[in-house]
């Protein structure tokens, strides 16, 4: 069964197509990169993904269960990090954990979690009102919160912009140990091709609202053992 199963999927704003009919389909343990420019209308895809916002036509499968007329079932299999402006300021970051641990149905913050919160230097932060807590603090928070009960399938829009390196690795080695040993099923926008290169087995370019080119496990590979090319390259390339 598929991680997560895309067909056909459309969106417009005021008429202007933003998503012109996207297929994708994703297998568990797939750590797959979405790439591509700005406005190619990355965000709005994941924003569809997760029922944020209700695309105009096609369908969405999580773990085999619709995001529309069984959205419960699909929303409980996926994670996503939320955006740190949608953060409720006035929660210490400890209170806002144990608010989506209880969302998920679980009985307090689990250790992997606090673990997580440990890697990315957070564990001096928990007790912080999370409106007191820096930009990048608070985009570690809505990461762990994403992650929060190791769900099947991650959606993670550009989680590495504004972290600093030695987080940014935690969270890649952390996202590569799900992928590898519990089966996750990640998709992660970003714009560091050099690091989505070393760590994804996919990679998705998507321009102007199609899905413009997707490189294979084998493919990456073939890039990654040619000292004279980078996925950079392959990018322009392609989008030529
Ligand atoms: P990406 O994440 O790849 O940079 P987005 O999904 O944010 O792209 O945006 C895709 C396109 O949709 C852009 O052209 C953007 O201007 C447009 N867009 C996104 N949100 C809105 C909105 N609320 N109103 C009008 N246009 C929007
Ligand atoms: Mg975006």
């Amino acid at each position: 069964m598929s991680a997560l199963h895309v067909e056909a999927l459309r969106y417009s704003i005021h008429r202007q197509p933003i998503l012109r009919g996207i297929d994708l389909v994703l297998a568990p343990g797939e750590f797959a990169a979405l790439i591509g420019p700005n406005g190619a209308g990355k965000t709005t895809l994941m924003q569809c993904l997760s029922g944020v916002t209700a695309a105009d036509s096609g369908r969405v499968r999580i773990g085999g269960h619709d995001l529309v007329a069984d959205p419960v079932a699909a929303k409980r299999l996926l994670g996503m990090s939320i955006d740190p402006a949608r953060l409720p300021p006035l929660l210490s970051v400890r209170e806002c954990l144990r608010l989506f641990a209880g969302a998920r149905g679980l009985p307090g913050i689990p250790s992997a979690t606090l673990a997580l919160c440990e890697a990315l230097s957070l564990t001096p932060m928990l007790d912080r009102w999370i409106g007191h807590c820096s930009l990048g603090t608070r985009q570690k928070v809505g990461i762990v919160l994403g992650l929060l009960g190791e769900p099947p399938l991650l959606i993670l829009d550009e989680p590495l912009n504004g972290l600093d390196p030695l987080s940014a690795y935690a969270l890649k080695e952390h996202l590569r140990r799900l992928t590898g040993e519990h089966g996750t099923a990640v998709l992660l926008a970003t714009h560091a091709l050099d690091i989505a290169e070393r760590f994804i087995n996919r990679a998705m370019l998507m321009v102007d609202g199609t899905m413009h080119h997707d490189w294979s496990r084998q493919e990456l590979k073939a890039i990654r053992d040619d000292p004279d090319r980078c996925l950079e390259q392959a990018m322009v390339e392609a989008m030529r």
